[in-house]
């Protein structure tokens, strides 16, 4: 495991510049000078975040038994949140400079610049002037009605509308405990100091499970969680040598927790958080069943016991782990051309299941009609199956960097050999290039749907 202090500025400069040049996150509004902490995802980034998601819910809901989604609301009733405790406690810890007129986070100022010195902390120049720390509420608030008069929140957590809805849930569904509710959605949080590109944002998607029990299983699913997503983690193409697990100490940990882990990424710009995974006991049920005043209580036929079921809930960043993808895959790598002549070749080695493009298909030459026809009816073809990009502008050789430098895993080429020009055994075939190696080989076109389905799937 990378020690917590490695940090390396050069490289994340280099992703979030990439990421800009081809199209995974733009500043959202950038065309009016930007909104702080807001952030668009452009043309591969919705893939390579869809893929995510995808991915996620296959395996959180579609492939288990005990499972089930919902899509909550992201306005949410004032009652909801505070019963929830958000009202009255969702708060961080601000502090103000008098001199630079900076805001930052009380308990996290290390991690902050003093806005007229960067190269120190808040409160580390004799010139900065800080104020007492004060709490300061997270939630964004927004008014309903014509004069405004009903007052709601846009979400801080997708978990909140699991736990109004459980009953519903319950009630519809005829499940039994242990289940889950799973919730992939936007979440909201006025952020003191948005920062680390998309990592700290005040508009971000949550995936969140809310996994109901019996109170003597909490600990044990726990853990069991816990295993679960660091498998996903590793399935997705985040190695366990790059997480680390936090186990959140007494007094860390939210009052009502008896046991939280963070799942914490080595990002370039420091090990955190990428995910947590909390036991939150039946504080959540409790205080929405004394706020609205209805039972919540759970009937165990069997037992015929009635409690208040405890829950798990793995609570995972959609974006941080996009983030966490791409700065995973960026890599950079000094390959010699066939004239001999040396250049870096950037690559981002995504997984083909999380690559934004599977397959890049070019016509050798743009202007041998046979070629065009066969590579366009390839894309038709694969189209219907997956993501695939048609290219004929440039060398073959620029093409393929292109489609390396955003994570294709395979580029087609359809060259005079298609075509039967140079003996009739690799007639009907094309190259596929392979991203990582370089390598290529000769696949049938009547095969290729097969050969790439197994792979990219
Ligand atoms: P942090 O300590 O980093 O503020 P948190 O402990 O408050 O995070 P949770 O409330 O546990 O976060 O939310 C669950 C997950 O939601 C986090 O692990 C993270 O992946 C994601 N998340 C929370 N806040 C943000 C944010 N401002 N921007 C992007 N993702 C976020």
């Amino acid at each position: 495991m990378a020690s917590k202090d490695v940090t390396d500025p050069a490289r994340m400069e280099k992703i979030v510049s990439l990421c800009k040049r081809r199209g995974f996150i733009f500043q959202s509004g950038e065309l009016y000078g930007g909104l702080n902490g807001v952030w668009d995802y452009g043309p591969l980034g919705v893939e390579l975040k869809r893929n995510l998601k995808e991915h996620w819910w296959r395996r959180t809901v579609q492939e288990r038994d005990d499972v089930l989604g919902m899509d909550g609301a992201i306005l949410t009733m004032e009652q909801v949140l505070t019963a929830s405790g958000h009202v009255g406690g969702f708060s961080d810890p601000m502090v103000d400079c008098k001199t630079c007129k900076g805001r930052f986070r009380a308990d996290n100022l290390e991690a902050s610049q003093c806005k007229e010195k960067p190269s120190v902390c808040p409160g580390q120049s004799p010139k900065c002037e800080l104020t007492e720390p004060r709490q300061f509420n997270l939630m964004l608030q927004t008014n309903f009605g014509a004069t405004g008069e009903q007052t709601a929140y846009l979400r801080p957590e997708t978990a909140q509308s699991i736990f109004v809805q459980y009953r519903n849930v319950l009630d519809s569904s005829r499940v039994k405990l242990p289940f889950g509710i799973a919730q992939i959605g936007k979440s909201f949080r006025n952020e003191i100091n948005p920062r680390n590109f998309t990592f700290r944002s005040r508009e971000f998607e949550q995936m969140e499970v809310e996994y109901f029990c019996h109170p003597d299983d909490g600990l044990r699913l726990t853990d069991e969680w816990l295993e679960a997503r660091l498998a996903f983690y590793e399935e997705i193409g985040i190695p366990r040598d790059k997480l680390h697990v936090l186990d959140v100490p007494d007094g860390e940990r939210a009052f009502y927790s008896k046991k939280t882990y963070d799942i914490e990424y080595a990002f370039p710009f420091g090990v955190q958080e990428l995910e947590g995974v909390a036991y939150r006991t039946d504080y959540d049920l409790g205080v929405h069943q004394k706020g609205s005043g209805k039972p919540l209580e759970y009937f165990d036929e069997e037992t015929r016991a009635r409690f208040l079921p405890h829950v798990v809930e793995p609570s995972a960043g959609c974006d941080r782990t996009v983030l966490a993808l791409i700065c995973e895959a960026f890599d950079e790598e000094t390959v010699t051309d066939d004239k001999g002549a040396q250049e870096v070749r950037t690559v981002l080695r995504f997984k083909p299941t999380m690559a934004p493009v599977k397959v890049g298909i070019f016509p050798l030459l743009k202007k041998n009609a046979d070629q065009v026809r066969i590579a366009r009816d390839i894309q038709k073809t694969l189209q219907a199956w997956m993501n695939v990009f048609y290219d004929d502008s440039a060398a073959v050789g620029r093409r393929y960097r292109r489609q390396d430098e955003v994570g294709t895993p395979f580029c087609i080429t359809v060259d005079f050999d298609t075509l039967g020009e140079n003996g009739p055994e690799l007639r009907d075939t094309v190259t596929v290039r392979h991203r990582d190696s370089m390598a290529q080989e000769r696949v049938r076109i009547d095969a290729l749907l097969p050969w790439l389905l197994e792979r990219v799937r």
